[in-house]
């Protein structure tokens, strides 16, 4: 891959690797291009890898990303710091393979009109000033009225992050699925809802409506939209995908390991 671009954290010690990957990588007649680039190096963390994903949507399926951490091994990133010699040879002279890893795709509806957004790790409703209530659809079938701060609906890879503290279950790799966990639901005599995480797999349809949304924000990875006047969101798993570049054979079990 010949064109490149860097996204790195605002910290000193990325500023300076991703200065460092530039030079490297034009000074070997790589061409720095942020605009059309055919891959995009994240220097930072899980969180920088968000970052550059969502800046980089409108092209996704062109584009390959490679991350490198300056903290510890994230579930994004393949390099650590001290592996840098490693993944500049490898961006100059290795032949990656290609990993896809299906997106979210969430429908805001307003009546008839809806807006579609994408996310990599999970999209959830929450509102912290008052109960929220949803009735979950799952596909044609009614589920339950939940009542609380909200719901979270999360991908296999956003597994680990937001869902994990939500006490869902983490996914392996292979697992193609969406995962549906409670934000501190009340559960008594007079609301009910499951209360454990919900495991659905990737042709399903979930639908969550409301009598009212207001004052409830919908997070889908770090950004967030207002739900204000919006009556339904919906969430499936779509052909869309983030193409993630591998020049090594990467170890979930070891990144997991890593994070406790
Ligand atoms: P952020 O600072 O960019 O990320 C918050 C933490 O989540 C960071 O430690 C980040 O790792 C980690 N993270 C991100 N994606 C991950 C993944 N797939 N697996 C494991 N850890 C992951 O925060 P933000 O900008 O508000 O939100 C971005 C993401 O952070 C969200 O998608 C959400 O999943 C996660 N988040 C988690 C909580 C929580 O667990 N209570 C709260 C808010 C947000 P790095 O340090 O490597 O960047």
């Amino acid at each position: 891959m010949e064109r490149f671009t860097v996204v790195t954290r605002e910290d000193d010690t990325s500023v300076s690797l991703g200065r460092k990957i530039s030079n490297h990588l034009t000074a070997r007649n790589k061409i720095f291009d942020q605009i059309h680039p055919e891959i995009i190096i994240s220097v930072g963390g899980d969180g920088t890898m968000l970052h550059a994903l969502h800046q980089h949507m409108h092209q996704i399926d062109k584009v390959h990303f490679v991350g490198i951490h300056t903290g510890t091994l994230g579930f994004f990133t393949d390099y650590q710091e001290s592996e840098l010699e490693t993944l500049l040879d490898d961006l100059v002279f290795g032949q990656p393979t290609t990993e896809e890893v299906q997106l979210l795709e969430v429908k805001r509806f307003n009546g008839d009109r809806f807006e579609v957004l994408y996310a990599i790790n999970e999209a959830r409703v929450e509102n912290i000033i008052k109960t929220q209530s949803i009735d979950v659809w799952i596909d044609t079938e009614y589920l339950e009225t939940f009542r609380g701060n909200g719901l979270c609906v999360s991908t296999q890879i956003g597994s680990t992050a937001y869902n994990r503290s939500l006490r869902g279950a983490v996914l392996l790799p292979s697992i193609r699925a969406m995962q549906l966990t409670e934000v501190a639901g009340i559960h008594h005599k007079l609301s009910r809802s499951l209360s454990t995480s919900l495991v659905i797999p990737e042709n399903y349809l979930i639908r969550f409506e409301s009598k009212s949304y207001y004052d409830s924000i919908l997070c889908y990875d770090h950004l967030h939209v207002r739900l204000d006047g919006v009556d339904a969101i919906e969430f499936r798993l779509c052909k869309k995908a983030a193409r993630f570049a591998r020049y090594r054979p990467t170890s979930f079990i070891k990144r997991l390991n890593n994070l406790y």
